[in-house]
């Protein structure tokens, strides 16, 4: 454990030294970490196979384009983010220059998941990088071969002092988080994720934290039901339903119910095969531990659709549950795993009011032609976000901040944010010595003309609010 504080202390005296905050360093350690995706790219691939049963489409599209994406956006677009950003000014700060510097935070904490293993881990490093912080790196021991391979090849890659990684379970997250870092960004559970606050909240640490939850999707009658559940069977079953944005469960009408169950399972034969323990495109359950909590969320349910298992394989077939009673075991937790739960809901203020009822998710979803109502449900509802007539798209949206709210998280990264969530916004005012017959109106003694001279040149350009 010692090793652990050796090596955070050895990160700070890295950081300490500059090494992190010129651009052009930054670039080139981004560019490393491209190199080692491209130049790894078959390593990775084995290691996520044995960890999750990815095939490559999975391992490309779902795990290496998105990074591969940031690293372009954050090389091509860093000279800009970077670049002070000179605001609007008061009447006394008129000649001065006036901006916000983005600064790094420090040496910052990153802690994964292992349901993404190698995006989870690299996305954030990418920001962490791009804002010129030191990081500390620490994968998720359940998907180990990932987390050794991160271990083995990041140092190859990049500066060894800066950018180092702890590999490990509870007991060395637990020495870690004891350790002072400027910034924590952890992506986990909700449950994980208070530890970490309150191990930050010794330190003052701010933290990001990407948490899960439960996403409802909203299926409105007036909807094409045939494209809605080829999507949302996508969005449910891809990665064997560890998706922290898959939907987790379906409200609808208990008068389309059936329909929705024919064909979320005709869209699983179509991706899958009549027997998706066959099809190499169907993933596993990540151990043993989570294969039976997943089991267990299946016992008491009226199962409509699939519910086959193998334990040796840690196989769970993609299963459909009708009925569902909201109080429900399986309605309690994030499933996390290929079961979806359909709970009737006669309209969508009864939907509304469910999903209100209800901690904040990560993400929501809505399936309609009625463009109303899905603005109504957006108005009228909270969530990380949204994405309408489609799972997941908002997360690829580089646009867009990715993050939770309330239980499924605070703070939010991707794109632009990455950077923001790793900078410091300082406030600059930079004067000149000059003009000190105009400044000395704020000095003692006080005078009534002093007083109106000094409340003027503190009015903001634009006036009064009062119009
Ligand atoms: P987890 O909370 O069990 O583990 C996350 C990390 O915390 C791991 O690196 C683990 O080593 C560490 N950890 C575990 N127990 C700890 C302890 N007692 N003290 C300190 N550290 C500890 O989460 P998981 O099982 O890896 O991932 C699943 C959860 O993550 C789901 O809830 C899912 O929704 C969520 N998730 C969220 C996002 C997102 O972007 N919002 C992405 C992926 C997963």
């Amino acid at each position: 454990m010692e090793q652990i504080e050796l090596v955070v202390a050895g990160a700070r005296a890295a950081y300490n030294l500059g090494k992190s905050r010129p651009l052009e360093f930054r670039v080139q350690q981004l560019k490393a970490l491209e190199r080692m995706l491209f130049e790894k790219k078959e390593e990775f691939s084995l290691a996520l196979k044995k960890d999750l049963h990815k095939n490559e489409f999975a391992v490309e599209i779902y795990e290496m384009s998105g990074i591969l994406n940031e690293i372009t956006l954050a090389v091509n677009k860093l000279p800009e983010w970077a670049a002070p950003e000179h605001v609007s000014k008061s009447m006394m700060t008129l000649m001065d220059s006036v901006y916000i510097h983005r600064e790094p935070l420090g040496v910052v904490l990153i802690i994964g998941a292992w349901n993404y293993p190698l995006a989870l881990i690299i996305q954030p490093l990418i920001g962490a990088i791009a804002a010129g912080n030191a990081a500390i790196v620490k994968p998720s021991e359940l998907s180990v071969n990932t987390a050794q391979l991160l271990g083995n090849l990041l140092p190859q890659y990049l500066d060894k002092e800066l950018y180092p990684v702890i590999n490990g379970a509870v007991e060395e997250t637990t020495e870690l988080l004891k350790q002072q870092f400027d910034h924590i960004f952890f992506t986990g559970s909700t449950a994980i994720g208070r530890v970490v606050m309150e191990a930050a909240a010794k330190h003052l640490t701010p933290v990001t934290l990407e948490l899960g939850g439960k996403s409802p999707c909203y299926v409105d009658g007036d909807c094409d039901l045939d494209v809605a559940c080829r999507r949302i069977a996508w969005g449910r079953y891809a990665n064997c339903g560890q998706t922290c944005i898959a939907p987790d469960y379906i409200l609808c009408d208990k008068s389309i119910q059936d329909e929705v169950v024919k064909k979320i399972s005709a869209a699983i034969t179509e991706f899958y095969g009549a027997d998706p323990q066959q099809s190499p495109d169907y993933g596993r359950i990540v151990n043993q531990r989570h294969f039976k909590r997943v089991m267990s969320l299946l016992e008491g349910v009226n199962v409509a659709y699939g519910g086959q298992s193998d334990e040796a394989e840690l196989y769970i077939a993609p299963t459909i549950v009708t009925d569902v009673d909201p109080d429900s075991r399986i309605m309690q937790e994030e499933i996390f795993g290929p079961l979806l739960p359909i709970v009737t809901a006669g309209s969508a203020d009864e939907a509304i009011g469910f999903i209100n009822k209800r901690d904040k998710p990560l993400a929501l979803y809505i399936f309609s032609h009625n463009k109303k109502l899905i603005k109504r449900m957006i108005a009228e509802t909270s969530s990380g976000g949204v994405t309408a007539n489609d799972c997941m798209i908002h997360y690829t949206v580089d646009t867009l901040p990715f993050g939770g709210v309330g239980k499924s998280g605070n703070g939010a990264y991707h794109g632009k944010f990455s950077f923001e969530t790793f900078s410091h916004r300082r406030a600059c005012v930079l004067k000149s010595l000059g003009m000190e017959k105009v400044n000395s109106i704020r000095y003692a003694p006080a005078t009534d003309s002093k007083q109106k001279w000094t409340l003027w040149l503190m009015r903001k350009r634009g006036g009064s609010a009062k119009k």
